[in-house]
């Protein structure tokens, strides 16, 4: 059997970037709390997102949580989420006891549909906050989104975690809403073993949710608490990490891009295969390489012989407005979501890939259309 190929593995920079920093963080003993890296990090992500603030925190789910918390998203809030996502967008909503609203996707952009969007803000016209997802790296509806959001005078709140390095007309994503939130785990574009960013143009908000992020301390010589507190922030030496790999975030998303191009060119004409498609107002990073099966080949058939051949794939995210813990929530829209999620496959998209293994995925994958 060939060597293992994953989905989207942990690649740090050839150069070394990463321990190059950490050592710094060891040698002048800035372990923790804090230090030189998280504020170097938070300046480049803010710099790169062209946000006029950032705060490094442990994950890309207390970013989403701080990020409802900062708009004023409280107990028995309405919170618009897109149905097609990763549980860790929606989680937060019930941090906050606020309720969610699922929105349904648009083919166009497998994201949130914008005339749901504005259908759901009729019928709910309190709503609080609206939280977008660019899945997969590829961007939303922006404008639209953007458009209808101020016209319901409701915040919106990007999840951009797998969107790091997509830009949306010339502008990178995350920094449309009144915050924008990226995620450095392990399988994300670039990593720090663990970790999150919230982004906003909103300098005080951004102070605000730091606060929150070093349990609320007051400043005051004793320690005094004016408000809940949370233990959100970044250690300086993942901060390290997520420093050295900003510098190869351009050759990631190259070879994200590439990988996607390939698959396209590869399988983009068997029967029944449609990618996820890329808008003109979109350069996506192609996080994960995704395709719908329409014809007699089915999801399961290639994740099975992927598997076979010790390649590693997986299914499309099920929708929150199908998951069990969800049930109760309303929703807004048709099928869609549900028929990526039914017919969709994300193949593997791991940047240490070579030609080689796209190949071998390649012709595994062709091999069922040929019985
Ligand atoms: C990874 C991810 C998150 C959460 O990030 P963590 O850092 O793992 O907490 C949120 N939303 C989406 C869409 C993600 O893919």
């Amino acid at each position: 059997m060939g060597k293992r190929i994953y989905l989207a593995s942990p690649h740090m920079s050839e150069e070394g970037h990463e321990i190059k920093y950490v050592k710094e963080a060891f040698d002048t003993n800035w372990i923790a709390p804090l230090g030189k890296n998280v504020d170097e990090f938070e300046k480049s992500i803010a710099q790169k997102v062209g946000c006029k603030a950032a705060v490094a925190l442990s994950t890309g789910t207390s970013a989403i949580h701080l990020a409802l918390k900062a708009v004023g998203v409280g107990e028995g809030d309405i919170v618009m989420c897109q149905s097609l996502t990763f549980s860790a967008t929606a989680n937060p909503i019930i941090y906050q006891n606020a309720k969610p609203v699922y929105i349904d996707s648009d083919y166009r952009t497998w994201n949130m549909d914008p005339d749901m969007l504005e259908e759901a803000l009729k019928k709910y016209p309190n709503a609080k906050a609206v939280i977008v997802v660019h899945l997969y790296g590829f961007s939303a509806d922006l404008d639209r989104i953007v458009q209808i959001c101020k016209k319901y005078n409701v915040a919106l709140i990007e999840d951009a975690a797998e969107a790091l390095g997509t830009y949306y007309k010339g502008k990178h994503v995350g920094s449309f809403g009144e915050f924008g939130v990226f995620s450095f785990n392990g399988n994300k574009i670039i990593t720090a073993s663990s970790g999150g960013m919230l982004v906003s143009n909103d300098e005080e908000k951004i102070a605000k949710a730091k606060f929150w992020a070093c349990q609320s301390r007051d400043a005051a010589r004793h320690y005094q608490h004016s408000e809940l507190g949370f233990n959100y922030r970044m250690s300086n030496i993942i901060a390290g990490i997520g420093r050295g790999q900003l510098k190869v975030l351009d050759e990631r998303v190259s070879k994200k891009r590439y990988i996607f191009e390939f698959y396209k060119r590869e399988l983009g004409m068997l029967e029944g295969v449609e990618f996820m498609p890329v808008n003109d107002w979109d350069e996506p990073n192609c996080w994960l390489s995704c395709m719908t099966l329409h014809g007699n080949v089915k999801p399961l058939d290639i994740m099975e012989a992927l598997e076979e051949e010790n390649i590693e794939s997986r299914p499309i995210w099920k929708p929150m407005h199908m998951q069990p813990f969800y049930a109760e929530c309303d929703f807004i829209g048709e099928d869609i979501s549900k028929r990526i999620f039914e017919s969709g496959i994300c193949l593997p998209s791991d940047t240490k890939m070579t030609d080689e293994d796209l190949n071998r995925v390649i012709k595994t994958i062709k091999g069922l259309w040929k019985k």
